[in-house]
């Protein structure tokens, strides 16, 4: 990078949304940047929603998606969402059944199993195929970016850490600090800018994300006049491990739930029956468990502490435990809990930020009346509006799919027209 370089597209973000908007407009031919502090919550999607099943349709997707946000979606994402869905069907190699049908999974707030995956890591998958391809086309930069300000139609963003190139940038970074470098602050230009810095559940002491996630994107979205919607509207994962402290904060997939997995409280005993609940309901109806005094206490803290519940996958056919959720089955292997004959202590957690930067079906950041902020893009957890104020589960791993790549395109045009 040439001192004073104006990119034409700068992603702020190295997630799924980020990384599939650079993807995107580096494809289009214009120059592209992608500047992030770590990789998100992105390389922990299990899998995502495409509505190919039996009996499942785009209408059936959006009346899910509507039905589980609570009237508070914006019924044009939505569309967005659920068509684009489709698209996804045929670019990755999701797993099949022997007769060549989707291997599938029903998500909570699925009224049919809609989740695909690659043997449960599609989120890591991804990151790493786009990167792989990506190599040399787009300059990486690894720091967080602090503010971001617009001047004569360029944006700047002051950013701290480490130039780097590709997917070397991590082992540079390390070496220029092995060197004794310094940490460098300095700005980024562009001509347009993608936001997809995701949520802010980081902030919070017991959640599954990492710390990094701290909605800095949607400060600066809105220091640059945008709107933002249901910034109350938090999503609690119902089942993040409280213990053993090793795997403290993983999550263990709800669609166990539709397998036959149940909650107990200390005293053994099954509530929730409802398998249809939605996220929403099953974290309301543990901690409502917990605050009657059935909770089991978390050994962290003391005796006397009611902190979670047992989530049961015992009555499970193994079998299906070993294929389906050979990495949950691995990793409570790792710290001595064998999940087929013992039920695994949980407890609801922040997991998805719901609300943030109002956009349009183009991802163009929005003003409060509405009209877009002329060069700024937003893509995946940093918006609101598509999942309302609950998330049915697998469809954040669409939505930066779908959505990166729209904000990537929609950004290279932009950015082309002022050429
Ligand atoms: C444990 C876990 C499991 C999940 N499993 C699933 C699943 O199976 N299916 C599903 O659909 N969804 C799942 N989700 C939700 C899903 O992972 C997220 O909603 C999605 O990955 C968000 O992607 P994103 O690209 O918008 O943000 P992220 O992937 O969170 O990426 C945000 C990026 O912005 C960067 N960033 C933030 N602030 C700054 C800054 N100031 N400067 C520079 N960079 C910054 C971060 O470092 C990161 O690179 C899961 C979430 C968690 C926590």
């Amino acid at each position: 990078m040439e001192q004073g370089t104006v990119f034409d597209v700068l992603v702020v973000g190295g997630g799924l949304a980020g990384w599939r908007a650079a993807e995107a407009a580096a494809s289009s031919g214009v120059s592209v940047a992608l500047v992030a502090n770590g990789a998100g919550n992105s390389p922990d999607i299990h899998a995502l929603n495409v509505p190919v099943g039996p009996g499942d349709s785009v209408e059936r997707y959006i009346d899910d998606t509507i039905r589980s946000g609570r009237g508070a979606c914006d019924p044009a994402l939505v569309e967005v969402l659920c068509r684009g869905a489709l698209a996804l069907a045929d670019e990755f190699p999701w797993d099949r059944n022997p007769d060549g049908s989707f291997g599938m999974l029903q998500p909570v707030g699925c009224s049919v199993p809609r989740c695909v995956s690659i043997g449960h890591h599609i989120g890591a998958w991804a990151l790493a195929k786009i990167k792989r391809e990506l190599d040399g086309k787009v300059e990486v930069f690894h720091g967080r970016v602090t503010t971001l300000r617009l001047e004569d139609g360029v944006f700047h963003a002051k950013w701290t850490g480490f130039r780097a190139t590709g997917d070397s940038g991590a082992a540079r970074a390390l070496s220029v600090r092995a060197e004794g470098g310094r940490r460098i602050a300095q700005a980024l230009s562009a001509r347009v800018v993608v936001l997809a810095t995701g949520g802010w559940c980081g902030k919070y002491v017991f959640s599954d994300n990492p710390p990094e996630l701290r909605g800095d994107g949607i400060k600066m979205a809105q220091a640059l006049g945008a709107a933002v919607r249901d910034m109350d509207a938090v999503q609690y994962e119902p089942t993040v491990a409280l213990a053993p402290a090793f795997i403290r904060g993983i999550p263990v997939i709800t669609t166990m739930l539709h397998e036959g997995a149940t909650f107990r409280n200390c005293d053994g005993k099954e509530f929730l029956p409802d398998k249809q609940a939605n996220k929403d309901e099953l974290s309301r109806a543990i901690f409502a468990e917990i605050a009657a005094g059935h909770g089991v206490p978390d050994p962290r803290a003391g005796a006397k502490a009611q902190a979670g519940v047992w989530f049961d996958a015992t009555g499970v056919d193994p079998s299906i435990l070993r294929s389906r959720y050979a990495d949950t089955v691995r990793r409570y292997e790792a710290v001595g809990v064998d999940i087929t004959r013992e039920p695994m202590l949980v407890a609801p957690a922040p997991h998805t930020s719901l609300g943030g930067v109002v956009i349009d079906p183009r991802c163009r950041v929005l003003r409060a009346d509405s009209s877009p902020i002329p060069g700024l893009f937003a893509a995946g957890e940093i918006t609101g509006g598509v999942h309302g104020l609950n998330r049915i589960g697998g469809s954040a791993g669409t939505e930066v799919l779908v959505f990166g790549r729209i904000a990537g395109s929609e950004a290279a045009a932009y950015a082309s027209e002022g050429r």
